[in-house]
């Protein structure tokens, strides 16, 4: 897997940190002036749940080597943006997959996987071969296949994604991209993400 911030909201005015933007916004609710306290600011509202402020900055992720039933997950989230690589133009004839540790760490159950995923590397090359269109050839193509996506998600909607799938009951795979992402972020908006840092990263 890996993961990498590409973009992100800036403030057009003197100091050019989400943050400084995030807390214009807010200031602007109450006409109040900055007084150096912008991380007071920013999570006292985050606490109250006046958090329309944090939606105002935004985080672009180039997110790859993770699985199809991965991004299927992430893109459940609603409040985002996405570009993700299709397997309807793009040929799949030497596709990648991502192994579950459980698998790769237990040789019967990896030499059946690996079977397998010969299988179907060389059923998706057949079907191409006899002329079969790569959006059809691809219906054999497994869960594991990896893919490529552009995520943009406002800083409210990764606060709630991160609360959700950095948590111990999500499915390991996106708790690790979660995991990653709040690794990444947390530096760009601090006073944003500090609670869910300290929760979830922090602790480890
Ligand atoms: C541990 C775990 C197990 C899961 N298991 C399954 C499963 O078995 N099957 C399955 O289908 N899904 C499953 N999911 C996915 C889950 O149901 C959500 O679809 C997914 O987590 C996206 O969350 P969300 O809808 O809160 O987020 P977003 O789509 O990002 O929405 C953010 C928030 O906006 C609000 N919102 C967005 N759209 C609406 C709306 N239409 N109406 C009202 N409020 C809205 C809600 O407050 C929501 O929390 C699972 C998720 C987790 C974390």
């Amino acid at each position: 897997m890996h993961v990498e911030i590409i973009g992100w909201t800036h403030y057009a005015r003197d100091d050019a940190a989400p943050e400084a933007l995030l807390e214009h916004a807010g200031r602007t609710c109450y006409r109040s002036e900055s007084r150096g306290d912008r991380r007071k600011f920013l999570q006292a509202r985050i606490r109250e749940g006046h958090e329309s402020i944090i939606e105002h900055a935004a985080v672009t992720f180039e997110i790859s080597g993770i699985s199809r039933a991965c991004s299927h997950q992430l893109v459940r989230h609603r409040i985002a943006s996405y570009s993700q690589e299709s397997q309807r133009y793009v040929d799949m004839s030497n596709p990648e997959f991502v192994v579950p540790p459980d698998i790769a760490q237990n040789p019967a159950a990896l030499a059946v996987w690996d079977e397998f995923m010969g299988k179907v590397a060389d059923t998706y090359h057949r079907l191409r071969e006899l002329g079969i269109r790569k959006e059809d050839a691809r219906f054999v193509l497994p869960n594991a296949t990896a893919t490529r996506i552009i995520v943009t998600m406002n800083l409210r909607s990764l606060r709630h994604f991160f609360t959700v799938r950095c948590d111990k009951a999500a499915q390991w795979e996106i708790r690790h991209l979660a995991l990653e992402m709040l690794r990444q972020v947390y530096p760009l908006a601090p006073s944003v993400f500090d609670d869910l840092y300290q929760q979830f990263i922090g602790a480890e």
